[in-house]
């Protein structure tokens, strides 16, 4: 079973009910995990709330030795931690390794907190008054992650959080949760103080009990949008900070004059990485013009010629999903796309890979004459699945992405300057791509969506993480 975290020590949850954590290019159980009741919930929250006042006490120049010493034990354990990511994920080795390489940059962000944290002084405000800001850390945060990125995500939060003064409750996804596991490891070994991170499995019980306990102060979520706009009016009920990061439909707009080859790649890597299990995975495509045809053939070209298998199998550019009940919902979405009209150039419904024959396999599909009012041009899919449709001219384009609600990621491929400012100005999306495909801010920006695709104000990452993990204080004296 696997346990939870609570100051310092792993203990067993206390829930009867368990879940199969398996591997999902092979369908093995890799280990069982016991539900986390309230009880479990409130004593993490308690370790928490004890270590907070000599955490805080500890200088932030202290604090982030900790975190230094744990990005060096991660590079040294990258190998096998990327190997534990894919068994239990299913993506590459490579997609693994980068994962976790953009997991370090989250803590190397974190480890700049001492000039994060600095305040502003002006003195005599008035005659002989001066007046400061100082940042000081609130107490116990929580933080819910997916299963998509299970090592990176709680690297987005956790790290900085603690390093701003606060400690923390992780709930990771119940899917994918051991690597991170052997992190909470290098956490003590690189000399985390018990309490300041405690870790509680579970699903949504354990979040609920999180949302109602008085003592965290604030929660950062990512996951599907439904559960992210339920979360954030849970939690601002509750009084608490919150930030919900959720699910996306992303366009990458083609102009004519774009580079078409590049473009492509772009394109196939953005949809099919990460067997599409990704928040800025590419999914609708929208052909200017001229440029719908180039791109639809070099598109389905790659996409046809994908290997599938496990991926820690050398050479293998597609991994498995995530699990038998995601596969049957993305070939679900496939098959609606098919009776609601839409083209399909590529079918993946139904893959097979002789090898692996109890993995959760979908093959990439390439749909055309894909509408936004189509459940495939409309919903989010989360697998290998891309819709191809037209549009007349930028605006056109940029009209059919309005038309969707979420905002999460878009990108641009053109050789305009101007079409390219042009773009940045009306694309009223938060994290805005030309000439790339994947959207993925580093660490000291901020990452988040926009509509349907984030509920708050401050996102994860950059200046808005330290905005988010403290309250600024201000102090008017007179002496
Ligand atoms: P999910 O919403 O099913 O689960 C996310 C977390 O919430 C998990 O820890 C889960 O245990 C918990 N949870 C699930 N249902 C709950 C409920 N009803 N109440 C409270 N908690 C609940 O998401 P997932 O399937 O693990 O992840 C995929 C989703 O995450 C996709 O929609 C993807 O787009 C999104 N995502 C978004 C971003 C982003 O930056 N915006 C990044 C990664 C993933």
């Amino acid at each position: 079973m696997i346990p939870n975290y609570v100051g310092g020590r792993w203990v067993p949850a206390s829930g009867s009910d368990s879940l199969e954590v398996t591997d999902p290019a092979t369908g093995q159980v890799l280990a069982m995990l016991s539900v986390s009741t309230p009880a479990d919930v409130g004593a993490a929250v308690q370790a928490a709330s004890a270590a907070f006042p000599s955490w805080r006490d500890t200088p932030a120049v202290e604090r982030i030795q900790v975190l230094f010493r744990l990005k060096g034990l991660v590079e040294t354990h990258l190998d096998e931690l990327a190997e534990s990511l894919t068994r239990e994920h299913g993506k590459t080795r490579a997609e693994s390794a980068g994962e976790i390489r953009r997991g370090i940059e989250s803590l190397e962000h974190a480890c700049s907190i001492p000039t994060l944290l600095m305040g502003e002084t002006l003195e005599n405000i008035s005659r002989g008054i001066d007046c400061e800001t100082v940042r000081q850390p609130l107490g116990v945060f929580a933080v819910v992650t997916p299963y998509n990125f299970p090592v990176m995500i709680p690297f987005w939060f956790w790290p900085v959080a603690v390093a701003a003064g606060n400690t923390v409750v992780l709930k990771p996804s119940e899917r994918d949760p051991l690597t991170h596991q052997r992190i909470v490891d290098l956490a003590a070994e690189a000399g985390l103080p018990p309490g300041v991170l405690n870790v509680v499995h579970g699903d949504r019980r354990a979040v609920e009990a999180i949302l109602k306990h008085p003592d965290v102060r604030g929660v950062s979520f990512v996951g599907s949008s439904a559960v992210a706009r339920s979360l954030y009016a849970a939690a601002a009920a509750a009084g608490k900070r919150v930030q919900a990061l959720g699910g996306a439909k992303n366009h990458m707009i083609v102009l004519p004059d774009a580079d078409h080859d590049r473009t492509a790649e772009a394109i196939v890597s953005s949809v099919f990485g990460s067997t599409g299990q990704r928040c800025l995975a590419g999914s609708v495509v929208v052909g200017v013009g001229e440029a719908f045809r180039p791109v639809r053939e070099r598109v389905l070209d790659m996409a046809s010629s994908l290997r599938m298998g496990s991926g820690l199998e050398p050479d293998v550019d597609l991994g498995p999903v995530i699990s038998a009940a995601h596969r049957d919902r993305v070939d679900g979405y496939v098959s609606k796309g098919v009776a609601e009209g839409a083209r399909i150039a590529l079918d993946g419904r139904g893959a097979r890979v002789a090898r692996f024959p109890g993995g959760y396999w979908c093959g990439p599909t390439v749909f055309e004459d894909v509408r936004g009012d189509m459940t495939v041009g409309r919903e989010e899919i989360f697998g290998p699945v891309v819709g191809l449709s037209r549009a007349d001219s930028l605006e056109h384009a940029l009209r059919i992405v309005h038309a969707n609600p979420y905002g999460n990621a878009i990108s641009l491929f053109t050789a305009s300057g101007a079409a390219a400012r042009e773009f940045r100005y009306h694309a009223g999306i938060s994290m805005i791509g030309i000439n790339v495909g994947v959207v993925a801010p580093m660490a000291f920006f901020p990452f988040g969506g926009s509509r349907g695709s984030f509920y708050g104000d401050l996102k994860a990452q950059g200046r808005d993480a330290i905005e988010f993990y403290t309250d600024r204080r201000v102090v008017v004296s007179r002496w």
